[in-house]
């Protein structure tokens, strides 16, 4: 017998069908002998609905009363699937956060989980009850709702497996596993048995949102074994049918590359003609830190004259207009000529922890998208990957191109 954490996405719990397709699978664990807590997202489409609703009403919304609106969703599919497995003969519960209490910081919007007081739910699953979870949602310290940051669903399932020291957290979706790349985009995309936390965390920061990133920083945190698999395909007899998230050492035939990601979350920001100077590139960015802009890639190049320097960077698409009217407001100190923004572009990136040990991998990205006429805007690399920024009208191209490169398609 063990301590099981089921996590259900959006698509999972998108019907009434759906839902009683879920109160099933849990019962195959509860009638296995297990303890089971169910972590459950909204129906898909409707944490979206709920931000528009907001954003209808005020656009600089109170985010204590955004989250009091955006959390309802979880409310409302953690009732009705502890209905469902009453009705199948299985005890169960919903718990809405702060009924845990999984107690928040009040960054709301995109808190953090600071604690799980998880004594009452644990020694209610004792008794065999099924806990059925509000995913994406807390209390913060003044108690208050506080939601997680979209796709947080996860960061709540990988966080209350930590909590009551679950075997195993399985993450249900609508893709059977992690791929070498999305999915939907590359046919040839290949399933991993497993991958590394260091590779899912670069993957899910670099825009593979099949896990949201906190919580593959949590599983690493608290090494939670986490498997993602698939709500709507039965595994066909394997003990683990999806993607495991494992230590390094678990992992026995390491690939130069694990996988492929891209983002279109990226603008890039060019200022002309700026002063060749100590100190330029603290006085471009110092104002953007002040007013919470995280900078991403960056580069810079000197001009023919050897006097002025173009200065080129990322920000989140989200925070592009705010990037630009900081950066008009400080021209005068900045002395720049021109400003330029462009938001048509995408961040692809290469990722695997053989690269470590392997030269050579950057220069295979550069001349597969060279070979396919793609210029490369921004080039950033750390130990585990390398990202290019290109238009993003070619990410389809690119993405095909890499993945053939890298010897990652599937026979
Ligand atoms: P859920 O609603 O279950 O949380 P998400 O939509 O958040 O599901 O995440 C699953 C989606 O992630 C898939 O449908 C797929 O399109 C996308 N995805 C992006 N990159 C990958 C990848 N490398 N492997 C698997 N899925 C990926
Ligand atoms: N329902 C939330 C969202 O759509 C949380 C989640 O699904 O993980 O972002
Ligand atoms: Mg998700």
């Amino acid at each position: 017998m063990a301590r099981l954490v089921l996590k259900f996405g959006g698509t999972s719990v998108g019907t009434i069908d759906r839902i009683k397709n879920v109160a099933r699978k849990v019962k195959q664990e509860v009638d296995a002998g297990h303890e089971v807590a169910v972590v459950v997202s909204a129906m898909s489409g409707v944490t979206n609905q709920l931000v528009d609703y907001v954003k209808q009403v005020g656009r600089l919304a109170d985010e204590r009363e955004y989250d009091a609106v955006v959390a309802s969703g979880e409310q409302v599919t953690s009732g009705l699937l502890a209905i469902a497995l009453q009705e199948i003969g299985i005890p169960a519960r919903s718990w809405q956060g702060w009924q845990i209490p999984l107690i928040t910081d009040d960054v709301h919007g995109k808190a953090r989980i600071e604690r799980i007081d998880s004594a009452d739910l644990v020694a209610r699953m004792a008794t065999g009850e099924v806990a059925v979870v509000a995913g994406f949602q807390g209390v913060s310290k003044d108690g208050r709702i506080a939601t997680l940051g979209r796709g947080g669903s996860d960061t709540s399932a990988v966080a209350l497996a930590a909590a009551v020291q679950a075997e195993r957290c399985d993450i249900y979706t609508d893709v059977d596993g992690v791929y070498t790349t999305d999915p939907r985009i590359v046919t040839k995309a290949r399933k991993l048995g497993r991958i590394t936390y260091e590779e899912m965390l670069e993957m899910a920061s670099l825009g593979a949102k099949v896990l949201q990133t906190r919580s593959v920083e949590m599983a690493m945190k608290h090494r939670v074994r986490v498997q993602v698999l698939s709500t709507f395909e039965e595994a066909a007899g394997s003990a683990l049918p999806g993607t495991l998230v494992v230590d390094e050492d678990e992992i026995v035939e390491q690939e130069l590359v694990s996988g492929i990601a891209y983002s279109r979350d990226e603008a890039k920001v060019t200022l002309v003609g700026v002063e060749d100077r100590p100190g330029v590139a603290a006085a471009i960015f110092g104002p953007l830190t002040d007013a919470a802009i995280n900078v991403d890639m960056i580069v810079q190049n000197v001009s023919e004259d050897g006097t002025t320097t173009d200065m080129t960077f990322t920000v989140t698409k989200a925070d592009l207009d705010r990037t630009v009217q900081v950066l008009e407001g400080a021209k005068a100190d900045l002395k720049y000529r021109r400003l330029t923004a462009d938001s048509n572009v995408v961040k692809v990136s290469v990722i695997g922890v053989g690269m470590r040990s392997h030269a050579g991998v950057a220069q295979r990205m550069f001349k597969a998208l060279a070979d396919r006429g793609i210029n490369i805007q921004v080039i950033s690399t750390s130990e585990i990957k390398v990202s290019v920024l290109i238009a993003e009208e070619y990410t389809e191209l690119a993405l095909r191109a890499l993945h053939t490169a890298y010897g990652l398609d599937q026979a």
